[in-house]
């Protein structure tokens, strides 16, 4: 029997992010009337009473975990305790509340970039814990390894149904475009936007533009999440990618093209190239019966539009 339907109490931590307001949207538009939210002023998650209190009066049925402190390449290395500390303390609390109060299942998302530095590629889930982390996010990696192995361990000891997913590279609407903190695609987005409407010669690439990304849209994230609910119930990571990836050249160029900036790319050499390659094995998701469905232009297009529209917004509000 399906575990969600119409009627299931859905805890959605994290709605307002990237993840959390695509899933959100999923939810919404599929009818789903009993998802509970809280903003971050409303429940902290780093606190554990404030996590055991909420969980006491809502006894959520189902758990998907979307909250996280996340950022971009600079972010990471700027601040290694807000990305360990934050997200170590989130999925302690949601795991161990969820496991408290008999939550039914719990879908913990991750990334990608759990998985060792040199890595096989395509990565598979099984090379997690076999090498080295990348420097650049090993903060963030290893509380987002310590979150899967906190919801295997509640499945070995106590017969929890906890999954984890790991999410290749995400992007799409409700995405960060502050140039400091953001990835690589929304960054890009706002620059070459940017330059082509003050007419400028040249945007800002950071790196060599030879490290290789895989990018999915973070609607079909959305979708995968619910593919997961209903049907895996295993321990370890799964992977959620398009199992395609391209040079940061190659969509830098791609970017260009779908914003209508016409000038050149300048690389920045200072600025790191992080890990040289990152794409996921996605057969077991594959085999389960799910694939992604939207193509990288088709997302970037529709980030594109979100974007306009959120500034436009922006602009208007003064
Ligand atoms: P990563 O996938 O964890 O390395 O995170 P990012 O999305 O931040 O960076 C991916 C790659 O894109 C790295 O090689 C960056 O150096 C490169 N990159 C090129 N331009 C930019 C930019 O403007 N912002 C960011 N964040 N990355 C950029």
């Amino acid at each position: 029997m399906s575990i969600l339907t119409p009627d299931t109490k859905i805890y959605l931590a994290g709605h307002r992010g990237l993840v959390g307001s695509a899933i959100h949207r999923r939810l919404e538009n599929d009818g789903f009337a009993n998802v509970v939210t809280r903003t971050h002023t409303e429940l902290d998650l780093k606190d554990q009473v404030a996590v055991r209190d909420f969980f006491e009066a809502e006894r959520p049925e189902v758990v998907i975990l979307a909250a996280a402190k996340v950022g971009g390449i600079l972010a990471n290395s700027e601040a290694p305790v807000d990305f360990l500390y934050d997200n170590l303390m989130i999925a302690s609390n949601v795991t161990h509340a969820s496991y408290q109060h008999d939550v039914k299942k719990l879908l913990n998302l991750g990334s990608s970039c759990i998985y060792p530095k040199f890595a096989p590629q395509p990565i598979p889930e099984d090379s997690l814990l076999t090498g080295a982390l990348e420097p650049t996010n090993r903060a963030y990696a290893v509380a987002k390894i310590a979150a899967i192995e906190l919801c295997d361990a509640y499945r070995q000891q106590h017969g929890a149904d906890f999954i984890s997913a790991m999410p290749t590279n995400l992007y799409g609407p409700g995405d960060n475009f502050d140039l400091r903190t953001s990835h690589v695609l929304p960054a890009l987005l706002r620059k070459m936007h940017e330059a082509k409407v003050e007419r400028r010669d040249a945007v800002e690439v950071w790196g060599s533009g030879t490290p290789r990304r895989e990018f999915l849209f973070v609607d079909d994230l959305a979708d995968a999440a619910l593919f997961l609910l209903d049907n895996v119930s295993e321990p370890g990571p799964i992977n959620v990618g398009t199992g395609e990836d391209i040079t940061i050249r190659d969509l830098a160029l791609l970017i260009a093209d779908v914003v209508g900036f016409e000038g050149d790319l300048a690389f920045d050499a200072s600025k790191p190239d992080g890990t040289p390659r990152k794409l996921l094995d996605v057969s077991r998701l594959r085999d389960l019966g799910w694939t992604a469905s939207t193509g990288l232009r088709e997302g970037i297009e529709a980030t594109y539009a979100w974007y306009l529209n959120a500034r436009g917004a922006q602009g208007a509000r003064g």
